[in-house]
């Protein structure tokens, strides 16, 4: 048999023996998952795609120049006025202001341009049954299924990105059946239409039950005071406003900070880049999409979106950029040095940043939690010398 065949048989056998019997726990009945797994196949293009993912894999200042660039800024503006009313409606009823909506909508799908092609079914079967996180993504379809139960909807309509998201706002399936709503009146929950009202009120309502708080940024640029203590620094730590005030960080405009309650001090480039005073809603935002750059890139974009100015600090451009293998090895030359990552997954976390912090403290270097490439040829270096003498 050619590889082709043996991987399609045991995919068959993988939707036969473990997804089916699930499904059906699930109170799926046969026929709707008989339905619709009948045109499901293997995507290898999304594992491809599940490797690479660019807001991991890029430099914070690179990402930010492709979430706020000139483009994103002026369709934003464009679609802000465009949908002013509706997103006012919005506003009044689930208490999130239309620029971070906007923001997650241009950031997502380039404002409903690229909503995605991509079979749903086929790209969570293959993620759910090759990828890497499968548990996850064999649960989100089990809630598609659920969803075209529900819908007695067409499985080949189901269509959206390589990770089985769908619509404007590219909701998982789980989130479609949590948080979509009906806001036109029409009696149904449409993420998919051409028309984005429900799925502009479903990322409100989205935002609206993780606690976003109305009136109060997501956080914003801070300059920091000459001798700052760095190791208060990072997403794992927080202080109420008034203590960073009275620390001596100011609003990069030279302004004081507001008293908008509990926040941390970000460095997504460590010491010589951007530093951020990151509020409550800065945290609503990591609960849509838990990678730190798309959280800074939603509320940056957001804040350009209506007049905002670009961040005023320099970012480290010209320091070789690291991948997420050698964020990776970082994370594993650390905990075997004692400093625990609680597990190597090449992201930036805040436990990562937590146990870089330690070691620059134990190593006389400025305790920054962020990982540069001296900072690896360092842990390198240490490891090879421990061999050495070992
Ligand atoms: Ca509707």
């Amino acid at each position: 048999m050619v590889p082709q065949q043996i991987e399609r048989d045991a995919f068959l056998d993988w939707v036969a023996q473990a997804l089916k019997p699930r499904a059906l726990d699930s109170q799926i009945q046969e026929r709707v998952f008989a339905r619709a797994m009948s045109s499901v196949e293997v995507l290898p293009s999304v594992l491809e795609r599940q490797a690479n993912q660019k807001e991991f894999a890029l430099p914070i200042w690179e990402y930010l120049g492709i979430a706020a660039s000139d483009r994103r800024i002026r369709n934003g503006r464009q679609m802000l006025r465009r949908h002013r009313d509706v997103l006012n409606r919005i506003e009044f009823a689930y208490g999130v202001e239309p620029g971070v909506i906007t923001a997650i909508w241009g950031l997502e799908t380039g404002y409903g341009e690229v909503r995605g092609e991509v079979p749903t079914l086929s790209a969570l079967a293959t993620l759910a049954f090759r990828g890497r996180r499968a548990p996850y993504f064999e649960d989100e379809l089990i809630a598609a299924l659920r969803l075209l139960q529900a819908d007695d909807g067409a499985p080949e309509k189901l269509v959206g990105s390589w990770a089985g998201a769908i619509g404007h706002g590219q909701f998982m399936p789980s989130a479609v059946i949590g948080f979509a709503v009906d806001f036109d009146g029409d009696g149904r929950r449409d993420l998919c239409a051409d028309d984005p009202t429900d799925a502009l009120a479903s990322i409100a309502n989205y935002l609206h039950d993780h606690g976003w708080k109305k009136g109060q940024p997501w956080g914003f640029e801070v300059r920091l005071p000459g001798g700052f203590d760095y190791t208060l620094s990072g997403a794992d730590q927080t202080r109420p406003s008034r203590d960073w005030a009275a620390l001596g960080v100011i609003r990069a405009d030279g302004g004081p900070i507001p008293d908008y309650g509990p926040g941390s001090i970000l460095l997504p480039a460590g010491a010589g880049g951007v530093a951020l005073l990151v509020l409550r809603n800065y945290r609503v935002i990591t609960r849509y999409n838990r990678s730190q750059a798309y959280a800074i890139g939603v509320g940056h974009l957001s804040d350009r979106i209506l007049g905002g100015p670009a961040f005023a600090g320099n970012w480290p451009a010209t320091e070789p950029v690291l991948g997420q293998h050698e964020i990776g090895e970082a994370q594993n030359l650390l905990t075997c040095a004692g400093f625990d990552t609680e597990g190597v997954d090449g992201l930036r976390g805040p436990n990562t940043t937590r146990a870089v912090r330690a070691w620059q403290q134990a190593n006389g270097a400025v305790p920054d939690g962020y990982i540069s490439t001296d900072l690896l040829a360092r842990l390198r270096a240490d490891e090879a010398n421990k061999s050495l003498d070992g």
